[in-house]
């Protein structure tokens, strides 16, 4: 993409509003635009970070079988009725009405549109287990919308439903999410501890949370150290977690605390996921029951699991940045390169950055090419704000050395290239 042509609106000072580092960089860098108090716009280079989230987040759920949806925002409120939530849930939840004066609402969160898809549709205990999963816009009118996308009103969430036979099989069914959720995080560069968030004794039921540690976290947590040194990748992923202390602040009990005091850490987290679950809650008060073998009746056994997309792209530069900007890992990085000709008015410069930009282009790497007619300074400034993972710096010197310069944005190191090797240095650096 060439920056003359793109819609990257970057601010060279910082906005009032902003009280933290990513809800800063993020309307600095020209990603997100404010429409109403915790209601954002994504603009161009926000919208493809948010997308690479996303499409990391929908990978790891197509693994463990979960079936994609898109439903419908809006909601009658008639299924909130039937589950008794239209009265609890609160203040939080959207009501408007149609031209025929019917309530509605918009979606904070959907189990009741997917029971009721469910009930329509799953008759046989042979048709479980199910897992379903959508990537959607979620509106709730929370009290205290602060820190940008952090908590929004309007925020993009991925929300997953499963429904089992028995609680043991949806217990495993909620083990599968918890180690696909850990790959996730792992995979945009976090480290997330999940925090045991027992959502209430009745019915044994469980829940976790996922943390991601950053100063500027809402929640304050205690955990073992020896969390971060656990394999993600191993067998009992779930059990060695699971032996190990974490609690938040509410949570948090120095008398039943596992951990041994030189273990014990305290950071604020950022909580980008949330797990549960609860059992008949829904299928019984929906009445969405399946036949068993014998011709029995049995109500499935669900789970919901939750992420922030969007919150996500928060937390990942609340982890990721320095006091110039962003710096993206490169999985989630709007774009791998950003190319940057510091003379412009010289035609040789132009036709080396042409060059390079369309030969990388062809090889499949996405390329930022800051082609505006700006001063050095600006450029040089912008790019290390954006924060993409390298930058190639073209200048008069890359004319006579036949060379130009490659900048790791996290580490700052600069090293010259032979042009020619481009290509292959990107190969390497940005494979795995
Ligand atoms: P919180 O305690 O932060 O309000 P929650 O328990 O209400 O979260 P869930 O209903 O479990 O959240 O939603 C799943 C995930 O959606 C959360 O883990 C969080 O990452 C994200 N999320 C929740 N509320 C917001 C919000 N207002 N803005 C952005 N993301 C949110
Ligand atoms: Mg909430």
């Amino acid at each position: 993409m060439r920056f003359s042509n793109y819609f990257i609106p970057t601010l060279k000072e910082t906005p009032a509003e902003a009280q933290i580092a990513s809800h800063r960089f993020m309307l600095r860098a020209g990603m997100i635009d404010q429409t109403a108090s915790g209601i954002y716009s994504w603009l161009p280079m926000g919208l493809r970070a948010l997308n690479k989230v996303a499409d990391i987040v929908r990978q790891e759920q197509y693994k463990i079988g979960a079936n994609e949806t898109l439903m419908s925002i809006v909601q009658p409120v008639e299924l909130w009725q039937e589950s008794g939530r239209e009265q609890s849930y609160g203040e939080e939840l959207l009501r408007f009405k149609d031209r025929r004066q019917r309530t509605l609402l918009y979606s904070p969160t959907n189990e009741e549109q997917i029971t009721d898809i469910f009930r329509k549709y799953v008759r046989s205990y042979k048709d479980l287990p199910k897992n379903f999963f959508q990537i959607q816009w979620k509106f709730r009118d929370e009290i205290r919308p602060r820190f940008g996308v952090m908590r929004g009103r309007e925020f993009l969430m991925k929300d997953g439903y499963s429904f089992d036979l028995d609680v043991d099989k949806a217990k495993q069914t909620y083990k599968n999410v918890f180690i696909a959720y850990l790959k996730t995080f792992k995979r945009m560069g976090l480290m997330p501890i999940p925090v045991c968030a027992d959502s209430g004794a009745i019915g044994g039921n469980m829940s976790h949370e996922f943390h991601v540690l950053a100063s500027t976290g809402e929640s304050l947590l205690f955990y073992d150290k020896k969390i971060s040194e656990l394999d993600f990748d191993s067998q009992n992923v779930f059990e060695n977690f699971s032996e190990l202390y974490a609690a938040s602040e509410d949570k948090h009990d120095s008398s039943t605390c596992l951990a041994s005091e030189s273990d014990l850490a305290q950071s604020r987290g950022i909580e980008v996921g949330h797990i549960f679950f609860f059992g008949t809650k829904y299928t019984k008060s929906m009445n969405a029951s399946v036949t068993g073998a014998k011709g029995e009746q049995i109500y499935p056994e669900m789970g919901s699991y939750g992420i922030g997309v969007s919150r996500l792209l928060g937390a990942i530069i609340e982890a990721n940045h320095d006091d110039k900007g962003i710096i993206w890992p490169k999985e989630v990085a709007p774009y791998q390169v950003g190319l940057i000709n510091l003379s412009i008015d010289n035609d040789k410069c132009a036709a080396l950055s042409d060059d390079i930009y369309q030969n990388l282009i062809k090889r499949g790497f996405e390329v930022l090419y800051d082609d505006r007619h700006e001063r050095a300074g600006i450029k040089l400034a912008d790019m290390d704000l954006i924060g993409l993972p390298y930058q190639i710096i073209v200048g008069k010197n890359s004319l006579t050395e036949e060379a130009v310069e490659i900048k790791n944005r996290r580490t700052g190191e600069i090293s010259k290239i032979d042009r020619q090797s481009v290509d292959n240095y990107f190969k390497d650096a940005l494979a795995g």
